[in-house]
């Protein structure tokens, strides 16, 4: 129980804006707040094809500040947040129904989580499925091999480099249940349609995908 408050517990010590220097006891101060909700986008409905995508937002602004305060400044609590405000937009959208479904955050290689101490989009989904109610499920996926940084690649070469970086280990959870993957940033979507085939190739039926931010066009 004391593990679980530990995120609210941090958060409640903080009293700056994670912005600004404006005084705060959330993560964000009202201003800095206003700024980010309008950056969230009127449909979470990104595409449908080969799988269906929602996105939050887009990478630019308020969110690409916060996303990298997550990734490279070690700040869990924005991660945390985050995670909450999918939550509370998926809930508005409700696209599935409240159909069950278990959550299964995009991994990052072993090497990759010592050096940065998480996963960030496990933080995501983390405090998503507190929202949602939604199972968590971020043991039967797997990074097999650590892949060079996408960014840069072209889109054949973000292909190749992932063929093969991702493995489905049998869980003891039900192979029925149908899957919801959880991922910080969308960019080509290889990543998405790479973990796409192996879960087929595992008769795990994949419900679609849901991003904190895709690349704004
Ligand atoms: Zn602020």
């Amino acid at each position: 129980m004391l593990s679980a408050m530990q995120p609210i517990l941090k958060l409640l010590a903080r009293n700056t804006c994670a912005l600004c220097n404006r005084s705060s006891h959330e993560v964000l101060c009202v201003y800095c707040l206003k700024a980010l909700d309008s950056e969230q986008r009127s449909t979470a409905l990104v595409q449908t094809d080969p799988m269906k995508l929602w996105a939050w937002g887009e990478y630019y602004g308020i969110l690409e500040r916060l996303l990298t305060l997550v990734k490279y400044q070690g700040r869990k609590d924005v991660g945390f947040f985050l995670g909450n405000k999918l939550g509370a937009c998926w809930q508005e959208a409700n696209p599935l129904e409240a159909m069950k479904l278990r959550v299964v955050p995009v991994p990052i290689s072993t090497e990759r989580r010592k050096t940065r101490g998480y996963n960030q989009t496990e933080l995501l989904a983390q405090s998503f499925c507190r929202w949602t109610g939604y199972t968590l499920d971020s043991q039967s996926l797997m990074r097999t091999r650590d892949t060079q940084a996408q960014f840069g690649l072209s889109p054949k070469a973000r292909q190749e480099n992932l063929q093969q970086a991702f493995l489905w280990k049998n869980s003891s959870q039900s192979q029925n249940t149908g899957v919801l993957l959880l991922d910080d940033i969308f960019t080509t979507g290889a990543t998405l349609y790479e973990i796409q085939v192996v879960l087929t190739k595992a008769n795990v039926p994949i419900l679609g995908a849901l991003v904190m931010a895709t690349p704004r066009l």
